[in-house]
């Protein structure tokens, strides 16, 4: 070992979607890693998530778009209807007139699989440790190592560490110590059906999204089309910390009483539902702490209104990975440079979620306006409006 912790590996705390995409970009790098995830298993379970082209302009620098277009579901387009007239609001091709302004695809996947993928591809790489059972609970930074505390008050010694522990991280508490994330006020209900238990008539090839009064409901096909799944959004004062508490459906029925006999009926084919209470946090502009810096949900945690968590956490590894192997003799100004280049977009995204969240559960001549706007729009126009995010990573 050298003095300044140059052989030492990189330490990555959490095993998630953006730990393992974070380890793998390093190791593309030629980097070692070693990632401590405190579950017993690295596994996903949750429910669907929406790609955008932006995470496929990432998932091309790592070689890894194939491998998650192979499960995904490519819908034909994106409506919003109006849940209580079920008047078709937009539809926005997501086909050939898509790929030709953004270059890159439009997918849906289940968590588990684009999990899957990333675990595999560290699987892979001999310069990855995976590690379970070892939760991160402090860390120490000498200015040339860092060494990780784990729960059993085993250390882990490491050139730096990238905290991508979650919306509730640990290592956010010591270095930022804004306390707990924002709870907006809104509850997701998801579950996931099998093709087979969807009715004929109600199966979409598409992302459709019904906009009610203070309520949303989402459905769209996963995993090559073998699965569909359902979210279900409305605005609720109870708080419960994490992403899979048992849900109550009375109080689903409650939110959703007297929309279309479409959402209705989808609604009732589900028997259990599981609970996930929406949180987020103000953008920062500074979340690296010398050899200790933040990514995905532990930096930018944001409402799944704009579908960007993974997308995010992924074109942050692949930024990171960049600036570290430019400066592989400063991890910290490699750390500050990734994050002066990922504030600004990721805070926008932060901020333009909870936007989206207001236009989808807007009542009364709000929603009016909003379907005026929306309707009058050519497929070109809605491109245009999303280039911001869309058209870059
Ligand atoms: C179940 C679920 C469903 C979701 N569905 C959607 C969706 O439909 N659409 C969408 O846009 N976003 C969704 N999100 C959010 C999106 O998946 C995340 O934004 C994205 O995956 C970024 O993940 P992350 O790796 O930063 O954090 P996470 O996915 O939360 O992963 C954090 C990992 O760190 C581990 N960990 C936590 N604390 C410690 C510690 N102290 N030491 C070691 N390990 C630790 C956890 O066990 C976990 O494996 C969902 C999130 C969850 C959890």
């Amino acid at each position: 070992m050298t003095t300044n912790g140059q052989r030492l590996p990189y330490l990555i705390a959490g095993g998630g979607i953006g730990g393992l995409v974070t380890a793998y970009a390093l190791a593309r790098k030629g980097l070692p890693v070693r990632v401590l995830e405190q579950a017993p298993e690295f596994k996903e379970v949750g429910a669907g998530i929406q790609l955008g082209p932006n995470i496929f302009r990432a998932l091309d620098r790592i070689g890894l778009s194939d491998a998650i277009l192979a499960d995904a579901w490519r819908p034909a387009a994106q409506e919003m209807r109006c849940a209580l007239s079920g008047e078709l609001v937009t539809r926005i091709p997501l086909g050939d007139a898509f790929l030709d302004y953004f270059k890159e695809p439009y997918a849906v996947s289940h968590r588990a699989d684009i999990h899957e993928v990333f675990l595999q591809a560290c699987l892979g790489s001999n310069l990855i440790t995976l590690e379970n059972n070892r939760r991160v609970d402090d860390f120490e930074d000498d200015g040339k190592t860092v060494t990780a505390i784990l729960a059993d008050g085993e250390r882990v010694e490491g050139r730096a560490l990238i905290a991508c522990d979650g919306m509730w991280s640990t290592i956010r508490k010591k270095i930022i110590g804004d306390g707990a994330p924002r709870v907006s006020g809104h509850i997701a209900y998801r579950a996931v059906l099998k093709r087979a238990d969807v009715p004929e008539d109600l199966w979409r090839p598409d992302v459709v999204l019904w906009a009610g009064p203070r309520t949303h409901f989402v459905h769209y096909p996963l995993r090559r089309g073998e699965l569909y799944n359902l979210v279900a959004v409305f605005h609720s004062d109870r708080y419960v910390e994490g992403w899979n508490a048992e849900a109550n459906p009375d109080e689903l029925w409650a939110h959703f009483k007297g929309q279309r006999p479409e959402v209705l009926r989808m609604l009732e084919r589900i028997e259990t539902w599981r609970m996930w209470v929406l949180c987020d946090r103000e953008p920062i502009k500074q979340w690296t702490q010398g050899r200790v810096t933040l990514l995905g949900d532990a930096a930018h945690p944001m409402l799944q209104y704009l579908a960007q968590g993974a997308c995010m956490a992924t074109e942050d590894a692949v930024w990171l990975a960049d600036k570290v192997a430019e400066q592989q003799d400063d991890p910290e100004a490699a750390f500050r440079a990734y994050q002066e280049e990922r504030y600004l977009r990721t805070g926008r995204v932060q901020i333009m979620a909870r936007v989206y969240g207001e236009f989808y559960h807007a009542r009364g001549v709000a929603s009016e306006l909003r379907n005026m706007m929306l309707s009058g729009r050519t497929p070109e126009q809605s491109y245009d409006g999303i280039a911001w995010l869309y058209g870059r990573m």
